[in-house]
Formats: C-alpha cells, sequence, structure tokens
C-alpha cells in the first residue's frame, strides 16, 4: 500500500522513507524539519538567540563609543534571555541593569536600539510622572498597559519585554552640597511599587481606554527585563567620600578625568544606596553600566558614522534633488564643539545644524545648475553664504 506523510502530503519513495505512527506518517524530511524546530528554545524568537558578540556588533552599528557599557549590556541581555528560555537546576538571578551616565550619552538610544536588535516590546517612562497608586499622575501599572500595547496586545510578548525607566535618580534622595535632603517620601513609595514589579508578580490590569469595556489582563513580570537609567548627579561625591585618597574612576560628571580608563570599576550598589535607594530595590538590580561623557571624537563620530547619522539624513534629502552634499571636517569639528559647549551630549547636535541646513534646503532646489556642494565651518558660521553667489559676468 502507498504511503504518503501526512505533513508534506508526498508520496514515499527510495530517496523519501515515510515511518508510520499511531495516527500519522511522517517523511523523512518533515522528521528532521520537527528535529530542528524542537532544538529552537520554545517561545524565542531566533533574534533573541544572537550571542553577545553580536548583539554588540549590533549596537555598534548605531551607537558610537561607550564599549564597556555596550559589552556589559549585550551579556546581560544574552543572559536575561538565556535565563528565560532554558531550564536549569540553579535558580539564576534576573539580571536587571541600572545605567548612569550623563544626559545624552545614550542611554535611551541604546536601550531603543537594543529593543530592535531583539525584536523584543519596549516601553520608556519617566521616573518623575510615577506616583503612587491613588495619585494623580502615572502608577507603575500604567507602564506595564504600555507595554502590551507595544506588544500588540500579545501578553506572552509583553511577559518577555523590557521596560526602561529614565530619571530614576530623581526618586532618591541625597545630600546636595553637603545638606541631606528632606527625605523623599513619595519617591521611596514609587521604589516599593517598582520593587514589587521588578520582584516577578503576577499584576492584574485593566485593559482598554473609556469607551471599550474594559477587560481584565494578567501579566508576570517575572521575565521582564527592567532598566533603569539616570545622571545621577552629586554620586561622584558619594564615591569620592568612599574612596578617600583614591584616584576617581566614575567619569559622568567631569570629561576631563575620562582618558581611557575604566570608569565602572568603582560603581558598586551600595553608592547607589548611599544615594538614596531602598536597599531592596537596589538588591534587584545587580548589573550597573557606566556610560561617559561624550568627547568632541565621539560626537564628531557620532555625526558621521552610524547608520543613520544625523550628517546622512542631509546628505539623502538633497541627494533627492540630484545634489551631492559633503561636509567638511571643520565643519564637523564646529558642530561637535558647539554641542560640547551646550553640555547636552549628542542630544544637541542636531539643533545646532538643523537651521543653516533649512535655510539650504529652501533655496538649493530652485538652483538646477548646482550638482555638488560642500559645507565649510564658515558657512556654518554664517560667515560666508550657504550657496555660492553667482558672479555677474563682466560685459
Ligand atoms: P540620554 O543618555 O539622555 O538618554 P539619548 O539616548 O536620549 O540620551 O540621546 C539623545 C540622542 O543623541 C539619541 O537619540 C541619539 O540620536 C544621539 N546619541 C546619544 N548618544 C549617542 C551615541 N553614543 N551614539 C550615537 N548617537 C547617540
Amino acid at each position: 500500500m502507498e504511503k504518503r506523510c501526512s505533513f508534506c502530503g508526498r508520496m514515499e519513495s527510495p530517496q523519501l522513507p515515510v515511518i508510520e505512527g499511531a495516527s500519522a506518517l511522517i517523511c523523512k524530511e518533515c522528521a528532521e524539519t520537527c528535529v530542528e524546530e524542537m532544538q529552537t528554545p520554545l517561545n524565542m524568537p531566533s533574534k533573541q538567540g544572537l550571542k553577545p558578540h553580536e548583539i554588540k556588533e549590533e549596537l555598534d552599528r548605531f551607537v558610537i563609543g561607550q564599549d564597556e557599557a555596550k559589552k556589559l549590556l549585550s551579556v546581560a541581555v544574552y543572559n536575561h534571555y538565556k535565563r528565560i528560555t532554558t531550564k536549569t537546576k540553579v535558580d539564576i538571578q534576573k539580571s536587571n541593569i541600572m545605567i548612569v551616565g550623563p544626559t545624552g550619552s545614550g542611554k535611551t538610544y541604546l536601550l531603543e536600539t537594543l529593543s530592535q536588535i531583539l525584536d523584543v516590546p519596549l516601553v520608556i517612562a519617566d521616573a518623575t510622572s510615577l506616583t503612587q497608586a491613588g495619585y494623580v499622575g502615572d502608577d507603575v501599572e500604567t507602564i506595564l498597559e504600555k507595554l502590551i500595547i507595544k506588544a500588540g496586545g500579545d501578553v506572552h510578548k509583553a511577559e518577555q519585554g523590557i521596560v526602561y525607566i529614565d530619571e530614576i535618580d530623581k526618586i532618591a534622595s541625597y545630600e546636595v552640597d553637603g545638606r541631606k535632603r528632606t527625605k523623599d517620601i513619595a519617591g521611596q513609595a514609587v521604589q516599593e511599587s517598582l520593587l514589587k514589579m521588578i520582584e516577578g508578580n503576577e499584576v492584574h490590569l485593566q485593559m482598554g481606554n473609556q469607551r471599550q469595556t474594559k477587560q481584565r489582563v494578567i501579566l508576570n513580570t517575572k521575565n521582564i527585563l527592567f532598566i533603569f537609567g539616570g545622571a545621577f548627579v552629586g554620586l561622584q561625591d558619594i564615591l569620592q567620600s568612599r574612596t578617600k585618597g583614591v584616584k576617581k574612576t566614575v567619569g559622568f560628571t567631569t570629561p576631563a578625568i575620562l582618558k581611557d580608563e575604566k570608569q565602572d570599576q568603582e560603581l558598586s550598589q551600595q553608592d547607589l544606596v548611599s544615594y538614596g535607594f531602598i536597599p531592596e530595590f537596589i538588591g534587584r538590580i545587580p548589573v550597573i553600566a557606566v556610560l561617559n561623557p561624550l568627547r568632541k571624537e565621539d560626537l564628531m563620530n557620532i555625526l558621521v558614522k552610524p547608520k543613520n547619522a544625523v550628517l546622512k539624513q542631509y546628505q539623502a534629502l538633497l541627494q533627492m534633488d540630484g545634489v551631492k552634499l559633503s561636509f567638511h571636517n571643520k565643519a564637523v569639528e564646529h558642530i561637535a564643539e558647539e554641542a560640547m559647549k551646550k553640555n547636552v551630549g549628542a542630544r544637541g547636535l542636531k539643533g545646532i545644524v538643523e537651521k543653516r541646513m533649512y535655510d539650504l534646503m529652501y533655496s538649493l532646489p530652485q538652483k538646477e545648475e548646482i550638482k555638488s556642494l560642500t559645507i565649510t565651518k564658515e558657512m556654518l558660521m554664517g560667515d560666508v553664504p550657504m550657496i555660492p553667489v553667482e558672479k555677474k559676468i563682466a560685459g
């Protein structure tokens, strides 16, 4: 009797043996495919299987510098997803992460890039907008509702997502200029509600807006990766008082102490507790990554190197008008220097060129004869016009 594979429907042949099961038949090829599928850990999107060096390489395409932090994040994220998808007898602690770094150094950008690389939903929230349940503002559960929305309503996907809470330093109490700030009771309450969430809990949520009937959803936060970020102004003083006489190693306040030192050697969970966090909360955040202030060279690289670099975007826009745009190195340096003066990291870069470039993009499409243009420092400073003035031909 002829045998047909119940999966692909093909008939048995000498090249394609078919095995008979209790209620179905399977050919050699389909059996092999099944074995491959079974070997991929269940529920693990293939991108989450990237090795740490592959995650770092992907991050390198977008995020300039911050090598140590990128390595640390790559390992933490790799371990996190390995922990979720592989069963072990040892209880592996969740790798929630604290990112300490000045404004505009790439904290949020790193996370956004990471969530795209891993293809997991990401929610970015601001600790300053969080309040205790029952008070005006967002309570921590709102974050989880947003995560489900980001996951397209797929609760299982949301349960493996990433939550990034920025400005976490603002809900701590710490000493400024030797004066103890009054204890921030509300901040502590928010820390406690965050603690419940990151510990791994089943949270009951009411999804849907006022117009829809609310739907009860239960979300388990056990496998959600929580990442916190902040500039931690004043943390330097805590470190200095602890490591009296020891050379400074955390460089997020003054670029001058940067060089190639390892920045994060000294920063410990205890320092964050001294900064004003409850120990139970910090105890749940075992990984601390430190981002350095970006140097002039980093800012120059950010302008030109990443796949979606700011200057590349202008070049792409003008190419659509048939104009080959380039930037003189001194012009790039000038933009970076202006951003350094503003002390806002890479955040300020686009704003510095934007106005001048808009003038250019307004006028250039009417000058069809211009096929290429190099932007110089003098043009950006307004000393010479962006578009060369036509010379009148004598006679
Ligand atoms: P913050 O550290 O304050 O969270 P962001 O990550 O929001 O800073 O950075 C602001 C913007 O600056 C980002 O959207 C990104 O375009 C750019 N940027 C910041 N740091 C880097 C970096 N290291 N490499 C490339 N771009 C960066």
